[in-house]
């Protein structure tokens, strides 16, 4: 489908975009070439939550085949239906990534995100028994059993946050199982994770993690995997349009600037989203990649518009601190940012595990570093190993209690 028909289909189909584009006065018939689709209006996610339940509908209902959802974190959740071939055109994509990162029908599939109105396990179950693969759909927690299963079915293959990838690594450590696993493949998701994190997990479980990407709103996770040479992900422009953009002026940046990534899904039947803005900061690289793919690659995700906080004036990525906690060798992967008050001050303290928590000169050249690089100072905690909550889900980085006190 030609982007033409697509925005002839949404005007037609979707009383979502027929209303918009009535209101912004756009007729398709002026759309002559992409260099008129940047004048397009974007789609937001409160967008989505104002269309709640069904108001993005963009087919007859009895095409709908299954209902998605994704947990917004405040408000109402944002309901995307699902036609068969929405469905199928899912699954292909994630076979596809799969197939990318060297996995084979012959391999073992342990899937541990979960099931149900999120994305996450059934879209791996799908694309997994598609490929031909054997499935064992774990789904999260029960960290025991998952030990259990991973050692008696010989999985190759865990699909995983990260989370819960660190968590299950640590813990086959700890109960000294690293000979027993056989697990050859991570496929890694759902949220961004560090280098120092990533070749954590890749040593305690012996892998090589593959850096998967996807949204609920869009289809989920599968829409883009990093390839064996792991210099960007692969995201799949024969199903959707990729752009990045200044968050703030809206403009299309060129390739290799970083900004906000807006998707475009032109194939989609049952709700299609024009120029939907993701909120992950990225880049896009058009040039082609050493392992052949033509699909474009975004440069691993440093974070979300929404993640960014604002200390003393200055806006911060998580992403920059991990950066500078990487060049530390006696720090582990696991921190914390929390921002308050003391004295009626704004106050922000890094918390990070580390091998010698009584290090204070440590702490000092960290915070040091900080100061240089993002320019604000940072109080930092050393705490032990083990001092910071392993989640089984996404783990939170920063905490904002400025608000609170
Ligand atoms: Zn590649």
């Amino acid at each position: 489908m030609s982007i033409k028909n697509f925005l002839e289909n949404i005007s037609e189909n979707s009383p979502f975009y027929k209303k918009k584009f009535q209101e912004i006065g756009f007729n398709v018939n002026d759309f002559k070439s992409m260099e008129d689709f940047s004048k397009l209006p974007f789609t937001t996610k409160d967008d989505l939550r104002d269309a709640y339940p069904l108001g993005m509908l963009a087919c007859p209902e009895e095409k709908v085949v299954r209902i998605h959802s994704s947990s917004g974190t405040t408000g109402k959740p944002v309901i995307i239906p699902y036609t068969q071939k929405d469905v199928d055109d899912w699954k292909v994509m994630m076979k596809r990534c799969y197939e990318i990162a060297g996995v084979k029908p012959s391999d073992r599939v342990q899937i541990t995100p979960g099931y149900g109105l999120w994305t996450a396990g059934i879209g791996f179950q799908l694309g997994a028994e598609f490929l031909g693969a054997m499935t064992i759909p774990t789904g999260p927690g029960n960290t025991d059993r998952q030990i259990e299963m991973m050692i008696s079915l010989k999985s190759t293959v865990l699909t995983s946050t990260s989370s819960y990838a660190l968590l299950l690594g640590e813990e086959i450590e700890k109960r000294g199982l690293k000979n027993d696993i056989h697990l050859r493949i991570g496929i890694i998701g759902s949220e961004r994770w560090g280098e120092r994190m990533k070749k954590r997990i890749e040593e305690l479980l012996n892998i090589e993690s593959f850096d998967i990407y996807g949204l609920t709103e869009v289809y989920g996770p599968g829409i883009g995997l990093d390839c064996k040479y792991h210099n960007g992900i692969h995201v799949f422009d024969d199903f959707m349009y990729f752009e990045v953009i200044d968050p703030n002026t809206l403009e299309v940046l060129p390739d290799g600037v970083k900004g906000e990534l807006v998707i475009t899904t032109f194939k989609k039947e049952g709700a299609p989203l024009l120029r939907y803005r993701t909120r992950d900061i990225t880049s896009i690289n058009h040039e082609l990649c050493e392992c052949g793919l033509r699909y474009p690659r975004i440069e691993r995700l440093t974070g979300r518009t929404d993640d960014m906080f604002k200390v003393k004036g200055v806006n911060c990525f998580p992403a920059q601190i991990e950066k500078v906690l990487r060049e530390f060798d006696e720090l582990f992967s696991e921190y914390q940012i929390i921002l308050d008050r003391f004295e009626g001050k704004e106050r922000v303290t890094l918390r990070v595990e580390c091998r010698d928590p009584g290090n204070i000169s440590l702490s000092k050249r960290i915070s040091r570093k900080i100061k240089d690089r993002v320019g604000a100072t940072f109080e930092v905690e050393l705490l032990s190993f083990g001092g910071l909550p392993r989640s089984e889900k996404k783990t939170k980085r920063v905490f904002d209690m400025r608000d609170e006190i």
